[in-house]
């Protein structure tokens, strides 16, 4: 007798391009609805600060970079200043994000060339921005979407995941997962899709089990029945604004899990030094 996955599996075996992307399109719907404040979670006010934060954003929480920030900026509030810190006086500031001695060296050094190549100014384009040291293509499309409102997908571990679980892609590297999701989206979708997907990844849709039982996409997902399928389990484990009144876990408590989780909430690039930062 075959499993519910497996079933759900069989479901969608044999959909077509266009029916994938009127599922896609009808999941992205959902996911607009069930989350209305979708929005980058790392706290900014300029492109600047969006761009260091991502870039501190590798390897940690996004809840951790924000505890550092404002400090941070308020010691080197744009480009200029910070080009010019001490090393160790950043080092402390950012301590508690984790693999601060070379998070502190990338962020001086992008500094530095933000200032000698774009007169301190973020370049609002994927081309400039990924010459930048510790900016690769997921950076750039986080600021460029989120500072400049220039549409782009974050491929991050949350996003990579569910497409392949929603049947979007089949691939693992970054570059394909892109390609194969911008296909099936209008262009202007892009930043908020990220978003949405990103929310969906942290509260229901866990890299080690996701809540399928309480999933508002449950219909449309070709991987249905890979996690908890009982209702009332399953709603024990959403997390953040929609864990159980009775049972939230404090937000320190949420971010630890996630930050040490071997998936979530993790950058999808493994191994000992940061690289490039997430959403
Ligand atoms: S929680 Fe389950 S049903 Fe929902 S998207 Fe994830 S795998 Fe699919």
């Amino acid at each position: 007798m075959l499993s519910v996955a497996e079933k759900s599996a069989r479901r969608f075996a044999k959909e077509t391009p266009l029916g994938r992307t009127r599922r896609a399109r009808k999941i992205h719907r959902i996911l607009a609805e069930v989350y209305p404040n979708a929005r980058c979670e790392l706290d900014f006010e300029t492109p600047f600060q969006l761009l260091v934060a991502t870039v501190l954003s590798a390897q940690t929480t996004d809840i951790r970079v924000n505890s550092v920030t404002p400090g941070l900026f308020a010691a080197f509030p744009d480009a200029e200043s910070l080009a010019h810190a001490r090393i160790e006086d950043v080092e402390q500031l950012i301590r508690s994000t984790g693999f601060y001695r070379s998070k502190a060296k990338n962020i001086v050094r992008l500094a530095g060339e933000l200032v000698e190549r774009f007169g301190g100014e973020v370049p609002a384009s994927q081309k400039d921005l990924v010459s930048l040291p510790g900016t690769g293509v997921k950076t750039a499309n986080v600021v460029l979407g989120n500072a400049f409102d220039i549409p782009g997908l974050t491929v991050d571990t949350h996003l990579g995941r569910l497409s392949r679980r929603m049947g979007f892609t089949t691939h693992e590297d970054p570059a394909k997962v892109e390609a194969d999701v911008v296909a099936l989206f209008p262009k202007k979708d892009l930043t908020l899709l990220s978003h949405r997907m990103i929310f969906h990844g942290r509260r229901i849709c866990h890299s080690r089990r996701p809540a399928c039982g309480a999933c508002p996409i449950a219909k449309l997902c070709p991987s249905f029945g890979i996690g908890e399928l009982d209702p009332v389990k399953a709603e024990k484990m959403l997390r953040f604004e929609m864990a159980p009144k009775a049972e939230v876990e404090p937000e320190a408590a949420a971010s630890k899990a996630e930050a040490t989780a071997p998936e979530a909430g993790r950058t999808s690039q493994p191994g000992p030094a940061p690289r490039e930062g997430r959403a």
